[in-house]
């Protein structure tokens, strides 16, 4: 451990820097960074985190850590031209905590630290300002009393609401000099009698008490709680700042205030922000008096008639346009910066990254680069890609107030408002009736494909968000909350309860599908924009990833949406959805019923048309890119008729009796995580089904490509466990393949591999590769079958990978951090080890999250595919995988 304990920074000295952080903690670090610079920062001293650590030990500051505070202090009264304790001109410190990271729960700031009944009086000869002086004091007794004394001030807060009662005042700032030095008495006294013990008048001894009281702070049960839950080691330790006081509140030459660099909202680069004469930091965000524009272009119309600060304090204001954009220069980002002006002085007291709207961080970012302060790729790292999801999708008008009902998950992002529908039917009809609806079920199912895409939101009270409402809606682009799990859904009732209240079918609400809020009535969206900066901000994003971002996609329609949003491919045609549009179900059915090979052949005869108008209508939208389409997935009784009139429909069309119908469903039905009868084993038992769909795809790949399109299919068989049930259908399929090609005397190249999405497949991928051009992640399923597989069972195939394995898994956790993730990993080995060549991709949820994506970069996956929505979001996280992996 180092002995030295404390490192000073001022304009004049530093000993910091920003890659301090362990060291000084976070604040400590950007504050040396700010003096570094030569900024007009007050002058003071870190005590470092590892006197903290030291402090835990023995319960005490060492003596050495003590005499070099005091050698900072000295130099700080040096700068500074003030006097600690006493003298003519005081000088007061702040005394913050600052961590390595933010961390609430840590002891709070106190300021004014170094008042006593002495120097209150000459600073009030100093300032000419007695209130201010006696307010000071009041203000600093109740802070540290609180977070150093540990006095519960609720006692203090209600004598100052007594005190103003008797001076029939509504205001602190009512309240007069006289009026403060009667309750700094007032205080004092309370403390000793509730407490027992007197109020420190000395200021060294208010100062070592305040260092302590923080070093303290990092072992409350606050703090140890916080850490636990955010994995931050307790031998970090916190870092103590105290800094010179700097006074806006001081007289009419005294301001304070905030301001960007540029315009948060929208990004434009216009320097703006508010300020107030003889005022502190909080009058600002308290509201009380309204703040004048900085400048001109800071004018609104609540502020118009006010004096800028340019015009009122010009040389002040001078400075602080030089300094803003030095610290944008240097920051590389837009800044929002809060400054003090004493005796017509400035001083800055923090900067930081500004908080921006989406709109604004894409265009800061191009502007930037086009200023040459920051590379592309440092433009490129600005963004969140999370962000861009609300550049896409339409948002709720911000100024229009809100009334929250409850909240579920974010499950799919957009905002929207319509009618409560109960039933898919119903949401189907209002539709088509010009109305707009909001789906509201349980927890949804393929069968409410219909009513989803004819709503205009969707809410569910179970599921999470891999729940087929959330999948789905995700891949139309539709909002969603899911797991709502305060509302209760009454079909029978046909409303909604939720807290005490209903809603019938046929009341209005909204979805905020980014936040998870179900809102009470209609709240007007606006429309998601596509600037010119988004163009020039994702063409960057295209020169730099290495993964290809494909798009899950089902329908024609998605294609296009997927292509719009620049997507290379479909990753994932889920062929089941296709299945349920109303003409078709019922030769669906008639399949499932069939009891013998020849009448389910007879069904499926009238499939093959729809089928391969479908596969038609996607390869032309695709031109020139990769279709991967997935052979039927879902257990038969999926498709099974639920409703009555549904039943009894197809007992008629079957010629069968109800029950008949309903005893087959029995009979098919699975339960979860339903890994028998269904992909590639239904596929075996029932070839004819796939064949029917190879033949549909292939076919339609041929009149493409008469039509002159450019295909290049992949067929992916579905939930293969162990490599022969691939080898067997592979067989059988490309046979057939081979056929079709010589009837219609015209080859087309194609790719067949499998979806690994089962731990026995990922443990298996060197046998299976064998049988497959290409893998294709689910993760889906893989997250759900990899919670039975406990660490030990997998450590028996993996004892190499087990140590980086984290069991079981969380769908949104990213793939790093998994189960899932280590299987994946092995999977690409043993599969490459195999066959250098096979095509990886990833086709599950995971394949838009930008963590995961990242993990996909490293695992060396050739593409991810995520939904339409998220392709740019995928496109901005591979390309960061590329910056930061580097
Ligand atoms: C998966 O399991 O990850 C997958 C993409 O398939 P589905 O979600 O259709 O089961
Ligand atoms: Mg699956």
């Amino acid at each position: 451990m180092s002995s030295k304990w404390v490192y000073s920074f001022s304009k004049e000295r530093t000993e910091g820097n920003r890659t301090m952080k362990a060291l000084l903690g976070g604040k400590g670090a950007n504050l040396a960074e700010m003096c570094a610079l030569g900024l007009p920062v007050p002058p003071g001293f870190t005590v470092t985190t590892e006197a903290c650590i030291d402090y835990q030990k023995s319960n005490q500051i060492n003596e050495d850590a003590k005499s070099q505070i005091i050698a900072a202090l000295k130099e700080v009264e040096k700068i500074s031209g003030k006097t600690f304790g006493g003298g003519e001109n005081p000088l007061l410190f702040s005394v913050r905590s600052g961590a390595r990271a933010s961390m609430p729960g840590m002891m709070d700031t106190v300021l004014n630290l170094g008042l006593n009944d002495e120097t209150v009086i000459s600073l009030a000869k100093k300032s000419g300002n007695e209130r201010f002086a006696w307010d000071s004091y009041r203000r600093f007794i109740q802070m540290y009393a609180n977070v150093v004394m540990n006095f519960n001030i609720s006692i203090l807060e209600s004598t100052l609401e007594d005190l103003k009662e008797a001076r029939n005042v509504h205001l602190d700032t009512d309240l007069t000099a006289e009026d403060f030095k009667q309750l700094v008495e007032v205080y004092k006294q309370i403390i000793a009698n509730e407490s027992g013990q007197s109020f420190p008048t000395d200021p060294m001894e208010q100062l070592w008490k305040a260092i302590t009281a923080v070093f303290g702070s990092w072992m409350n049960p606050r703090a140890i709680k916080y850490r636990e839950l955010n994995s931050i080691p307790s031998d970090w330790g916190t870092a103590v700042n105290v800094q010179a006081m700097v006074f806006g509140n001081m007289g009419d030459d005294c301001a304070t205030g905030v301001c960007f660099t540029r315009d948060p909202s929208t990004g434009d680069k216009r320097f703006f922000g508010e300020y107030l004469v003889n005022a502190q930091g909080e009058d600002v965000v308290a509201g009380i008096r309204t703040p004048g524009p900085i400048n001109e272009s800071s004018k609104n119309d609540s502020n118009r008639n006010e004096k800028t600060l340019e015009e009122y304090m010009p040389k002040a204001f001078a400075e602080l346009t030089s300094l803003y954009q030095k610290l944008e220069k240097h920051y590389k980002d837009m800044q929002d910066i809060e400054f003090t002006i004493e005796g017509n002085i400035l001083y800055l007291l923090q900067t930081r990254n500004g908080k921006r709207t989406a709109q604004a961080a894409l265009k800061i970012a191009v502007d930037l680069e086009g200023e040459k302060i920051v590379t592309r790729e440092e433009a490129l790292m600005q963004l969140d890609p999370e962000v861009l999801n609300q550049l896409l999708h339409p948002r709720l008008d911000p100024n229009v107030p809100k009334k929250v009902i409850t909240k579920g998950l974010p499950a799919s992002p957009g905002a929207g408002s319509g009618m409560i529908v109960f039933n898919s039917e119903k949401a189907h009809a209002m539709n088509e009736a010009g109305q707009k609806v909001i789906l509201v079920r349980q927890e949804t199912s393929p069968e409410d494909i219909a009513g989803m895409a004819a709503s205009r939101a969707i809410l569910t009270a179970r599921g999470g968000m891999t729940s087929h409402a959330a999948v789905v809606a995700r891949g139309m682009g539709k909002p969603c909350v899911a797991g709502c799990s305060s509302i209760t859904v009454d079909y029978v009732k046909a409303e909604m309860r939720v807290d005490g209240r209903t809603f019938k079918e046929g009341d209005w609400i909204t979805i905020e599908g980014a936040t998870g809020e179900v809102i009470e009535g209609e709240v007007p969206t606006l429309d998601a924009e596509i600037s010119a900066e988004f163009a020039i901000f994702m063409s960057w994003a295209d020169e730099v990833r290495r993964l290809k971002v494909r798009a899950n996609a089902d329908n024609p329609e998605d294609a296009k949406v997927s292509i719009k949003f620049g997507a290379q491919g479909i990753g994932l045609c889920r062929t089941e959805h296709m299945f349920f549009e109303a003409e078709r179900i019922l030769a669906v059915r008639e399949m499932i019923f069939a009891e013998h090979k020849e009448q389910r052949e007879k069904a499926l005869v009238k499939l093959l048309p729809y089928q391969r108008e479908d596969f038609i209508g996607i390869f032309k939208e695709m031109d020139g890119l990769p279709v991967n389409i997935r052979l039927l997935d879902p257990p038969l009784h999926e498709f099974l008729p639920h409703t009555e009139e549904d039943k009894k429909e197809l007992a008629a069309y079957l010629d069968v009796e109800v029950k008949t119908v309903e005893e087959i469903g029995e009979r098919l039905h699975e339960f979860n995580p339903m890994l028998g009868h269904r992909g590639c084993r239904l596929g075996i038992t029932f070839p004819e089904i796939y064949r029917m769909q190879v033949r549909a795809i292939i076919e339609a790949a041929i009149e493409a490509k008469k039509a002159n399109v450019s295909v290049i299919p992949e067929i992916m068989i579905p939930l293969v466990a162990i490599d022969s049930e691939l080898a067997i259908l592979r067989e059988i399929l490309e046979a057939d393949i081979k056929q079709i090609f010589k009837d219609a005397g015209v080859e087309i190249k194609y790719k067949l591999g499998t979806m690994i999405e089962l731990p026995r497949a990922a443990i298996t991928a060197a046998e299976i590769a064998k049988h497959a051009d290409f893998f294709s992640f689910g993760t889906n399923d893989l997250t759900q079958t990899t919670f039975g597989l406990s660490r030990d069972d997998a450590g028996k195939f993996l004892s190499d990978y087990i140590s980086q394995s984290v069991l079981p898994s969380d769908p949104f956790v990213s793939l790093d951090q998994t189960g899932v993730g280590f299987l994946v990993d092995f999977a690409c080995k043993e599969g490459r080890r195999v066959k250098p060549n096979l095509s990886l991709g990833i086709c599950g949820e995971h394949g838009g999250e930008p963590k995961s994506i990242d993990f996909c970069h490293r695992t060396g996956l050739d593409y991810v595919s995520c939904s339409p929505y998220r392709v740019p979001i995928a496109r901005l996280a591979a390309a960061q995988a590329v910056i930061v992996n580097k």
